[in-house]
């Protein structure tokens, strides 16, 4: 049984079940890298925390910043097939039990959020471009103006993502990122998890309320699938959130 990685473990949260798939785990996407047993992939780590592959909905990532409402008439969708994933959407949210939401990534980063009083949960996915528009903080707003939720109360960890040890970026990106930059022997680099959380903490999250598993895709290519190191070829490692039913 492949070992899921809860990144809400540490705040103790009875109610929610989250989690990122490994590379051993297989690829989860059915539109890029290998494709073949997507599904059976899905079925088999998805079954080991309790969520029917069914039942997952998924969107079209476009690097974007839209944060969608999920409905319990959304069940399936992006679940057997990618047409039928939901348009141009790069964050997911819902206050319904039971409802899986997922986002698929290799170097880009999921965002897991939790609000404890609604509850409700979203899962976001920001690669540098979806950081650059701020998706973090677009998803805290999302959850305040649909469900009230309160940045200081919200619970957010986050997947595995490629860190400043290996992603190189032009120098204009200084002035886009005015956080998460590190300069090493005249070259600029990124981390992008690190600029997701300086975004969330400026809209409002609280610092020891996110959680950060420290883990880079490309130096650990071995765990985990990384665009920038396997190129088209990669697969991509599922991050799964959904409040109990
Ligand atoms: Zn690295």
């Amino acid at each position: 049984m492949p070992e899921a990685n809860n990144p809400l473990e540490k705040f103790r949260i009875s109610l929610v079940t989250s989690a990122f798939s490994k590379r051993e785990d297989g690829n989860m996407s059915l539109s890029y890298g290998d494709t073949k047993h997507s599904l059976e992939n899905r079925q088999k780590f998805l079954s080991s925390i309790g969520i029917d592959y069914k039942n997952i909905v998924g969107s079209k990532q476009i690097h974007g910043k839209e944060v969608r409402y999920i409905k319990d008439d959304y069940r399936g969708k992006g679940a057997l097939n990618y047409d039928s994933s939901i348009p141009d959407t790069d964050g997911l949210m819902t206050d319904r039990k039971g409802l899986p939401l997922i986002i698929l990534t290799a170097d880009c980063l999921s965002v897991f959020i939790y609000d404890p009083k609604k509850p409700a949960v979203a899962l976001l996915h920001a690669g540098w471009r979806g950081t650059l528009k701020n998706i973090a903080c677009e998803g805290v707003k999302a959850l305040q103006e649909k469900f009230g939720s309160s940045p200081q109360r919200l619970f957010v960890g986050f997947g595995p993502s490629i860190r400043s040890c290996c992603f190189e970026v032009e120098k204009d990106f200084k002035t886009d990122f005015p956080f998460g930059l590190v300069v090493r022997d005249g070259r600029t680099y990124m981390d992008i998890a690190l600029t997701n959380k300086q975004q969330l903490i400026n809209c409002g999250v609280q610092e020891k309320n996110i959680f950060d598993p420290e883990i880079c895709t490309f130096s650990q290519n071995q765990d985990y699938f990384s665009f920038r190191k396997e190129g088209d070829k990669s697969g991509r490692m599922i991050s799964v959130i959904m409040l109990k039913p």
